[in-house]
């Protein structure tokens, strides 16, 4: 599939990484080329453009960039490269300003998918694998052999499906589709829970089981 990611992160590398590894067409999307290029030791798994060129070219758009940009990075790819598409969204809207633990700048009445959703109404938004870190995301074997939960979250029952196809590959077998895109509320605020939780076990490796 041809997949582009908007995020230049720990997120965005590793998905890359691994999308490129299972026969994905990748492109990696950022503000400034050059300047992500210059700050960078490590060259990126997949080849950089502008988010904009990036989206223009795909059929599928993750979302990897800082919760409370998103509504702006998405909208420097410009809404007419969204329209139609999946948006896969594993954005958190961590707000580190005070200090760890940070807090969620957007929560209960709202989310960053909704937020999204909202903003572009022909994408066709997913929520997901924002509750893992990146390595867990694309390994979820590296935790208890893959034996544990991910979520969806969307109003849009086929780009779900689409979505869930892709974690499927990754090797994700618990997929619990909770809902429209309203129960991104949910997972977006299980992060000061997952955050307290990598502080008392001291590893970022691990993930929550629904047993049931
Ligand atoms: P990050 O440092 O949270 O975000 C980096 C990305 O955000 C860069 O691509 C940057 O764009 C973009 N960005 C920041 N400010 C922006 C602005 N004002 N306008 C447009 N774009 C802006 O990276 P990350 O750690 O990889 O996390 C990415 C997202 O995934 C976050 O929302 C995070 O909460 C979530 N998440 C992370 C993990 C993890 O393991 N790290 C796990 C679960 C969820 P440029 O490339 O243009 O600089």
């Amino acid at each position: 599939m041809k997949i582009a990611i908007l995020g230049t992160g720990a997120v965005g590398r590793t998905l890359s990484a691994r999308l490129v590894e299972l026969g994905h067409d990748v492109v990696i999307g950022t503000r400034d080329v050059q300047a992500t290029q210059a700050r960078e030791e490590e060259p990126f798994p997949a080849p950089l453009a502008t988010a904009a060129a990036a989206a223009a070219g795909a059929e599928l758009i993750i979302n990897a960039t800082a919760g409370q940009a998103s509504v702006a990075a998405l909208s420097g790819a410009g809404a007419a490269q969204l329209a139609g598409k999946v948006v896969v969204d594993i954005s958190n809207p961590l707000d580190f300003s005070l200090g760890f633990p940070p807090f969620l700048a957007i929560c209960n009445t709202d989310s960053v998918g909704e937020q999204l959703q909202r903003a572009f109404p022909e994408a066709r938004v997913v929520k997901t694998l924002n509750t893992v870190t990146a390595e867990v995301m694309v390994h979820p074997e590296r935790v208890a052999g893959g034996d544990h939960t991910i979520f969806v979250s969307g109003d849009d029952a086929e780009a779900k499906e689409t979505v869930s196809g892709l974690l499927r590959e990754f090797g994700w077998r618990d997929i619990i589709d909770l809902g429209d895109i309203t129960t991104a509320r949910g997972t977006e605020m299980m992060l000061p829970l997952w955050v307290r939780l990598m502080g008392a076990l001291g590893t970022t490796e691990f993930n929550y089981k629904l047993v049931r």
